[in-house]
């Protein structure tokens, strides 16, 4: 196709599209769509569960009512009135103050992380981590020239007397937290930690995203208020919600409540990303919540979930080495477990796989250097009977 034989060599990609990687778990999750796969490894909900005749009834609505030239029409950038307006009474529901104004409509939770990237983030800036974290938000930040800094985590997440040490030594513009069930490795931070946490950040003059697309799916103990809802946290925290884990991540629909400013330039970045999220989607999942009772629905994905997360539990023992460790989550979808010295799960990928069972290797998952004996089990998608079989073809895969 080249017009002349002499035609210069394109110009070379920005270095930061080469530089960050593609995500290993899509990979992995390739892989294991192969049938008879028994896969812990994709952080799926669980489609046998979408209330699937609900939101087709939803759609209907949307495109078959007084809305349907709306529903297909271009619409603001900020969302639908309605979808914004049912986000905040969620969210009052769960204690803290929100009115539809503080709400932005996003495509799924992850572009409320891109579009936080986009307003927040110069190149070289400081970002704050959990380590481990949610591999796509690594991927968010380096895209945007980030330097990533790991907070170092115990069993029950972010240490706030370390966070201290370092708001001390660096300049951090942001510190990312998925506080509640965290991906991947299913744990929660305790609310005295979320209330230091919040002074440091008034304190020190640093911005909190919050990321939470699994506090909906509790199985057990008292609901943790959200860091944002913390003094101190009020005025600076990006709380990112999603309808993924409760509706369908199909959809495409999260949300970001943010401070006016913040949110003002948000919207600014989507609308140089896409405008707006999609209206009819929008809509269908606007009418969902009117005319369905989604607590219910979620009511019941969470007894599912919590069969599966104590399948999982009570056979791991016997599937992993001796020596090894694991999470026990309260909520959400994964747990985080960890093989005995001279281990390597990225190694033994390849021998699960040959089992016809799946799980993602930790490595990704860290910032800096990674522990090669960690590995994330997600426990949505496979019923109690297929967990114990996954979990005995595991356990040879590793013998
Ligand atoms: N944050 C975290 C921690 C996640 O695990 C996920 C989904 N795996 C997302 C954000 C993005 O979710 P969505 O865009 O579907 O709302």
């Amino acid at each position: 196709m080249s017009l002349s034989a002499d035609a210069r060599p394109l110009p070379a990609f920005a270095a930061r599209a080469v530089s960050v990687g593609g995500s290993p778990v899509r990979e992995i999750l390739a892989l294991t769509e192969r049938p008879g796969v028994i896969s812990f490894a994709g952080g799926l909900p669980a489609p046998e569960l979408f209330d699937t005749v609900g939101l087709r009834a939803s759609y209907e609505a949307a495109l078959g009512g007084p809305t349907a030239a709306r529903a297909l029409q271009y619409s603001t950038t900020e969302g639908a009135p309605e979808l914004r307006e049912a986000v905040a009474v969620r969210a009052r529901a769960r204690g803290l103050a929100t009115t539809a104004d503080d709400v932005l409509v996003t495509t799924g939770s992850q572009q409320g992380l891109a579009l936080l990237a986009a307003t927040l983030l110069e190149p070289g800036d400081t970002v704050l981590v959990e380590n481990p974290t949610y591999l796509a938000a690594l991927q968010c930040f380096g895209l945007a020239g980030a330097r990533v800094i790991p907070v170092p985590c115990d069993a029950q997440g972010l240490l706030p007397d370390a966070l201290e040490e370092i708001l001390l030594r660096e300049r951090p513009k942001l510190l990312y937290t998925v506080p509640t069930f965290q991906n991947p490795t299913g744990r929660t931070l305790p609310g005295a930690r979320r209330a230091a946490v919040a002074a440091l950040a008034a304190r020190r003059g640093l911005w909190l995203v919050e990321d939470d697309p699994y506090g909906d799916l509790r199985y057990e103990g008292d609901h943790e208020p959200w860091l944002a809802a913390h003094p101190g946290a009020e005025d600076r925290t990006a709380l990112l919600g999603s309808f993924s884990k409760v509706m369908a991540p199909g959809l495409r629909l999260g949300w970001m409540r943010a401070p006016a400013a913040l949110r003002r330039a948000a919207v600014v970045a989507k609308q140089a990303a896409d405008l707006h999220t999609s209206t009819v989607d929008q809509l269908a999942a606007a009418h969902y919540l009117v005319a369905h009772d989604l607590d219910a629905h979620v009511a019941t994905v969470r007894e599912a979930y919590r069969a599966r997360r104590d399948a999982l539990l009570a056979g791991l023992g016997g599937a992993l080495p001796a020596g090894s460790e694991w999470t026990r989550p309260q909520g959400g979808m994964f747990v985080w477990a960890r093989l005995p010295e001279g281990y390597d799960a990225t190694a033994l990928l390849k021998s699960a796989v040959a089992h016809d069972v799946a799980y993602v290797p930790g490595a990704p998952f860290f910032t800096g250097a990674p522990d090669p004996r960690t590995l994330r089990l997600s426990f949505t998608t496979h019923t109690p009977a297929e967990i114990a079989e996954g979990l005995d073809r595991l356990g040879r895969a590793l013998a």
